[in-house]
């Protein structure tokens, strides 16, 4: 039997890592010997996720920031070059969802909300982590976090959200092509529907969404924040060494 630790000596910095997927995500680095930077706006469920690290034996720092805001999360990336000597995996998690509404019922507000955070953040955390990753000889990984809902799947009353996650997608072939000579490895992870609250219909309960998923997806039910955490180690390990500028769907094959 091998016991992997791919990600020993490396320091992963994951955003939104106080809840759902982000949590999952860097619980998932540190089992695998990761320092692990979490990073996200509200530090009392940061602290729940370094405290859960801690207790499993693990090295965990938290940062609190705004990924809408580059010196926020240029305090992030500095952050775990003072602490931990290096950045070589980011993760940029942090995601928010106002819908449920047609187009013209949306708040221009939750627009710019929305684009505020999954876009401009994605765009701000990259930035700075390419500009810190390219200066260290081992070069870097870094993930997105996409949706399916976004170049894969259409569905009603959350145009505006996918636009934003479809943006993702876009911008992470566009920021892997002009990185990878420098040293960068960049990809996208495009769940469907997980197992957060973020995945639950205004006013449906977790049976309801159960029921809905019978139906929704071919394998049956909504993927678990271990499943999703399982694809962006694989991308940010040296497993994908050669994989680039990719966007892997984890929707128990509802985009098929
Ligand atoms: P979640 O709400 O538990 O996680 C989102 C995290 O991002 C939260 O911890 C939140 O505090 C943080 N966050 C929000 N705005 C922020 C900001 N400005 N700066 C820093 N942190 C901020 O939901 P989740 O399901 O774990 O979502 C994680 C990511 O996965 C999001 O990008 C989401 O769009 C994406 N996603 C989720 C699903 C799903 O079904 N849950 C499906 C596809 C994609």
């Amino acid at each position: 039997m091998t016991i992997r630790h791919r990600f020993t000596g490396r320091t992963a910095l994951v955003t939104g890592a106080g809840s759902g997927i982000g949590r999952a995500v860097a619980l998932a680095f540190a089992a695998e010997g990761a320092n692990v930077v979490v990073a996200g706006r509200r530090r009392e469920p940061l602290d729940e996720t370094v405290d859960l690290i801690e207790r499993a034996g693990g090295k965990a720092l938290a940062v609190t920031a705004d990924v809408s805001a580059a010196a926020d999360i240029q305090a992030a990336v500095d952050a775990a070059v003072e602490h931990f000597g290096s950045l070589d995996v980011a993760v940029n998690n942090a995601g928010v969802f106002r819908g449920g509404a047609s187009l013209t019922d949306l708040p221009e507000e939750d627009w710019h909300t929305q684009l505020d955070i999954n876009l401009t953040g994605a765009f701000l955390a990259l930035r700075a982590q390419v500009r810190r990753m390219r200066t260290q000889p081992s070069g870097g990984a870094i993930v997105n976090i996409a949706s399916n809902i976004g170049v894969h799947r259409r569905a009603p009353g959350i145009a505006a959200y996918a636009a934003t996650k479809a943006a993702v997608s876009v911008l992470t072939r566009g920021a892997a092509l002009d990185h990878i000579a420098d040293g960068v490895r960049i990809n996208a992870v495009s769940p469907g529907p997980v197992d957060t609250s973020m995945s639950l219909r205004p006013g449906e309960t977790e049976a309801g969404r159960a029921e809905r998923m019978r139906t929704d997806a071919p394998l049956g039910r909504v993927s678990t924040v271990e499943e999703v955490a399982a694809a962006v180690l694989y991308l940010a390990s040296d497993d994908a060494a050669s994989t680039v500028g990719t966007d892997l769907v984890v929707d128990g094959g509802a985009t098929a």
